[in-house]
């Protein structure tokens, strides 16, 4: 019998994007996977370990909206393979999903160890090498810590803060990697705060983190330190009239009305008032001055917090792939997807979403090539 001789892809890295790549390209292609970890590994710590796989978004271009880097490149990726593609994915491997009120969407399992387990019962006729890729040889020697290896493809797939000199070596421009979705450290010493959290801010021994920390730190992810944040804790409200309805409460017991009792003393002491006096004792210069500290409250970042991060934003330069094929411009036949790319999204899914697509849309344009 004679047997079927398939043209060879090298994916180098097994993480979430490599790895839908290698599933979608498994059935016309002969897929070598290398990863000198275990492959979706990196799918472990996800969503806490219960894996926020996507998010609810079903309009691509809105849902590239929260890309702050990569939104327009990626409209014809997700108009290839968006989030219904992704759900329905998932299900075929026996991975049902659910979405949450906050739109996330996650296993019905809840466990990243039950979708890393039935992706990989899916990539049956994927081979896994566990070494180390060094260096990329034109078209392509693939070589590694323990061979070299000869290939007709190469998708690269590495994810963030990683081998990039893999991709400089092949010609490729690197935009240098910053730590996006991360803690921020603070001038200012918050450590008596530890634990508070106001409007989705978390106070840390080290500085501030939480929902609306992330998302700053990603948004200003290309600002160099140091920075200053204001953050209106208590929005618009009446403090006059909450001084005058309750003349012999403390003051610090009518702020922590608003905001945490601890946070109340803090802006208090860090003010020079006394937490215990009476409200009837408060005069307007005072109001203003307590008002003022709670709605325009300055936080100044130094730094990300060291190993906090989620993603990297950085990587390779979007102007040197083309986001149809996401086939590198400077070598053929070569190509890349997830977080290896200068793509970045908040939390909430987005960044694995990014993993699905670009995987997707790199192993569509690979099988079009069998067509041609
Ligand atoms: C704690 C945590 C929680 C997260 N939770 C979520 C979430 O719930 N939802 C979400 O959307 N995103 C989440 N993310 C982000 C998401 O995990 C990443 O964006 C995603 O894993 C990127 O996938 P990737 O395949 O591009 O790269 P990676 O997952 O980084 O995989 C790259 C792989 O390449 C391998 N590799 C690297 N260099 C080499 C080399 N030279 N040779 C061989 N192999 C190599 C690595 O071992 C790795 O396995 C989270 C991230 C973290 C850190």
């Amino acid at each position: 019998m004679v047997q079927e001789l398939k043209s060879k892809v090298a994916v180098i890295g097994g993480g979430p994007a490599g790895c839908i790549c290698a599933y979608f390209l498994q059935d016309n292609f002969d897929v070598t996977v290398f990863d000198f970890s275990s492959p979706l590994r990196t799918l472990l710590p996800t969503g806490g370990g219960r894996c926020n796989l996507a998010h609810a978004e079903y309009d691509f271009k809105e849902l590239a909206k929260s890309y702050p880097r990569g939104e327009k490149f990626l409209y014809s990726v997700f108009s290839k393979f968006s989030t219904s593609d992704t759900i329905e994915f998932f299900e075929k491997i026996g991975v049902p999903t659910y979405t949450q009120d906050d739109m996330r969407i996650f296993p019905v399992s809840d466990s990243s160890k039950d979708v890393r387990e039935n992706f990989l019962n899916a990539l049956k006729k994927v081979k896994f090498v566990k070494e180390k890729v060094l260096r990329i040889d034109d078209s392509f020697k693939v070589v590694t810590d323990m061979g070299s290896y000869n290939f007709d493809y190469a998708v690269i797939s590495i994810g963030g803060h990683s081998s990039y000199n893999i991709i400089k070596y092949l010609g490729h421009n690197i935009i240098e990697p910053k730590p996006a979705l991360a803690g921020l450290k603070t001038k200012e010493d918050f450590s008596s705060l530890s634990g508070v959290c106001l409007n989705d801010v978390l106070f840390t021994h080290q500085g501030v983190s939480g929902p609306a920390i992330y998302k700053i730190s990603s948004i200003r992810a290309r600002d160099n330190f140091p920075y200053k944040l204001k953050f209106n804790f208590i929005g618009d409200i009446d403090f006059q009239s909450a001084l005058n309805e309750n003349p012999h409460k403390s003051i610090k017991n009518l702020t922590a009305d608003y905001v945490p009792k601890s946070f109340a003393e803090y802006v208090l002491n860090s003010l020079g008032i006394n937490p215990d006096e009476k409200c009837h004792k408060i005069n307007g210069k005072t109001r203003d001055k307590i008002l003022n500290k709670l709605q325009n409250f300055e936080i100044t970042a130094v730094s990300t917090i060291p190993d906090s991060e989620v993603v990297t934003s950085g990587g390779v330069d979007l102007k040197e792939i083309n986001p149809k094929t996401l086939e590198s411009r400077i070598v053929p036949k070569l190509y890349f997807c997830g977080e290896v790319m200068d793509i970045d999204g908040f939390c909430g899914g987005y960044n694995l979403q990014n993993c699905w697509s670009t995987g997707f849309a790199a192993a569509q344009s690979l099988n079009l090539t069998l067509s041609n």
